[in-house]
Formats: structure tokens, sequence, C-alpha cells
């Protein structure tokens, strides 16, 4: 089965109102072009410099799409990436939010939305807020009264990776937990519409606990 096929598949699968994120890390312009033609409309990219080889390729049909940004974000990057990415999902901690900030309106942009990463399993490997409901509120607080140019508008985990996604339904479900009580207050520049969590083999399982974005590479292209 082709890339056009699998995704189709996938999409009939998935409920309209979640949004299907395709990861292209490692993946080239062609097999992107070629999604974009079966009717993706969200690309992932987990590297800067990588995204900007591929947005340039991929010519007119870059502009079709939404950009997300599902890797971490460096300081030295954030200039690069501006004007390439719609989303940066990976905002884990107010140093960063701070230097996306101050670079917006030199991109050429008044604001841009991100949501706050969650290292739901408090691993020590990986970025993002630890799994504590003060201190991501804390976070987004601070953004909301202080970064004019940001606007959060979810929250993103990657949850352990588990071979039974089951293992991974308890993550997802505190992950929602967290963001309905956070949806709950009326801060400015936040709203609150997406739960980005979800990859190939647990997508269903966070559906189920009510994600709304899944973000998914290897189900449509293939094992890397
Ligand atoms: C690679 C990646 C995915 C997709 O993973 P698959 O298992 O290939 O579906 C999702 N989110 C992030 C942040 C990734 O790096």
């Amino acid at each position: 089965m082709g890339i056009k096929e699998k995704y189709q598949i996938i999409r009939k699968k998935i409920p309209d109102d979640v949004t299907i994120v395709l990861a292209a890390k490692k993946r080239t312009a062609d097999e992107v072009a070629e999604a974009i033609d079966a009717g993706v409309t969200d690309i992932g990219e987990n590297y800067v410099q990588e995204a900007q080889k591929m947005y340039e390729h991929l010519g007119k049909k870059a502009k079709i799409v939404r950009w997300h940004l599902i890797g971490s974000l460096q300081k030295n990057k954030i200039n690069t990436a501006l004007p390439i990415f719609d989303v940066i999902q990976t905002v884990g901690d107010f140093s960063i939010a701070e230097g996306i900030d101050k670079r917006v309106e030199k991109a050429g942009k008044k604001v841009i939305p991100v949501y706050i990463e969650i290292n739901i399993g408090s691993e020590i490997t990986k970025y993002g807020i630890k799994p504590e409901y003060k201190s991501i509120l804390d976070l987004i607080k601070k953004i909301s009264g202080n970064l004019e140019h940001l606007k959060v508008e979810g929250l993103m985990t990657m949850g352990p990776r588990f071979g039974d996604p089951e293992e991974s339904r308890l993550y997802f479900k505190k992950t929602k937990e967290i963001f309905d009580e956070i949806k709950t207050f009326d801060l400015p520049n936040v709203s609150m519409k997406t739960l980005s969590m979800g990859m190939s083999n647990s997508y269903k399982v966070a559906i189920e606990e009510g994600s709304n974005m899944v973000r998914i590479g290897s189900a449509v292209f293939g094992e890397r």
C-alpha cells in the first residue's frame, strides 16, 4: 500500500474533529508531497533545519498545509523557525516562551500559537514541563500576563513509549484532566482548544481519552 492509501484509511478511521498532524521526520520531500496530495492538512517537523529544507523543496505545496514544530526548539533556531511554523507545540518553560515572544514581530507575525509540552511520565530523558497542575497553570499564567506575541492554544504530550498502547491510557487520562482544568480559567491570550497526544501505535487510545490532535508518522510512511 502506498502513502496515499494508508493516509486515507487512517483518515477515515479517525473522527473528523480530530486533526492528523503528519510527523515527517527523516522523510523525503517527495514522500511528504505525496501525502499532501492525498489530503494531509498538517505537517509536523522535529527539526528546524529539516523543516526549512522541506518547506523550500515543496514550493507551492508547502503553503497549503499548516506546519507544526513538534521537536524541541533551541534558542538559536527561533528566527529560522518562526517564518515557517504556524504552531509551536513544544513550549515547556518560560525561557523558551520569552525567546519566541521577542522574535515574533521580526518574523513578520503578530502572534504565534503555542502548545505547552507536558512531560507526563516525568521521564528524565524527555523535555517538557512536569505534570504538576499548579506549575503548568503558573507557566500559562506567566505567558498570558507577560508575552503578548504568544497565544496558548493547547497542550501536547509525547507520553512514555510502550509496546502495548493500553499502558499509555493512564498518561493520556492525566493529560486530559489537566487540559480540562486549565480550560476553566479565562486568561488573556489563552484558548485551550487543542490536546495533541497519540502517535501511530497509540492514537486510538489517545482519542478515546479525549485527544483532538494526533501526530502520526510510521503508520502512514512505514517504519523508519
Ligand atoms: C516521530 C514523532 C511522532 C510520530 O511517531 P510515529 O510513531 O512515527 O507515528 C509523533 N510525535 C513526535 C513528537 C514525534 O517525534
